[in-house]
């Protein structure tokens, strides 16, 4: 249950040396400060088996990829997945690339059990990431669930919070009306835009969010279709 997770008081108080022992110190500090890598940048939402948590730290070597997942083994079986990558990647590494002492493959990708509609702002400070991801997420059919969609006017204020002016939301279903509630609830903040196609077909994650993820191989088996939602986080001049 909920109150079993553990989460700090604030982002600064979190220690990411659990989650990506190659990019932080013990302590917490970054290895690589003022760089991309001293703090999580792609985030995961509900990533499941994490097939596109794995594929985006592969993608972006130099970028921290995070999955948030809220059941219990299914955190835990991506955690042991990752640890195994992780371990194939340091033995698949050039003598050249370990004398440089640079974190090998998959160093990058991490996930954590969370429950992302109450603790994302414990998590990551006001502009950090620069992506967010919603692959496939659970429909709630029912007027009454509708609450538990992890797209809503509250929520989106929370994700326009922790991506950074330009950052991007990336949702994908293969529910159509789901997917009109996500897009048209993006539409409607005033914190988001639409990314236009142009952008979108040159954009390198597109090809993952389509396929990458477990439940989108799913989709295909199923020959469902799948229904793209992205949106830019704005740059607000009155921002500072
Ligand atoms: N994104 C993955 C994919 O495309 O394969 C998984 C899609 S699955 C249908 C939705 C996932 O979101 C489930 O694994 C579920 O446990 C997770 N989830 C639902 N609500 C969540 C929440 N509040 N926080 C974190 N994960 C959540």
């Amino acid at each position: 249950a909920d109150h079993l997770l553990e989460y700090p008081t604030s982002h600064t108080e979190m220690n990411w040396n659990e989650f990506f022992p190659a990019y932080f110190k013990e302590d917490g500090t970054p290895v690589y400060p003022d760089s991309d890598v001293s703090s999580v940048r792609f985030l995961d939402v509900g990533c499941g088996y994490g097939g596109l948590t794995v594929s985006m730290s592969k993608l972006y070597p130099d970028r921290l990829t995070l999955g948030m997942e809220i059941r219990v083994k299914v955190s835990s079986y991506v955690h042991e997945k990752i640890q195994a990558l992780r371990q194939h990647g340091a033995a698949a590494a050039t003598p050249e690339q370990l004398a440089a002492g640079k974190p090998t493959l998959y160093q990058n990708a991490s996930v954590m059990r969370a429950n992302t509609m109450k603790h994302l702002t414990r998590f990551f400070g006001r502009g950090q990431l620069e992506k967010i991801f919603f692959l496939f997420p659970d429909p709630h059919f029912k007027r009454a669930k509708h609450k538990w969609r992890i797209i809503s006017p509250a929520l989106l204020d929370e994700y326009a919070y922790v991506l950074r002016p330009g950052g991007i939301v990336y949702t994908i279903s293969d529910v159509l009306v789901l997917h009109r509630w996500m897009d048209s609830h993006l539409e409607a903040h005033p914190m988001f835009e639409r990314v236009s196609e142009e952008e979108i077909e040159n954009d390198p994650a597109i090809y993952l969010v389509k396929n990458s993820s477990e439940e989108a191989q799913r989709v295909d088996r199923n020959g469902g279709r799948k229904f793209l939602a992205i949106f830019r986080r704005i740059v607000d001049p009155d921002e500072r």
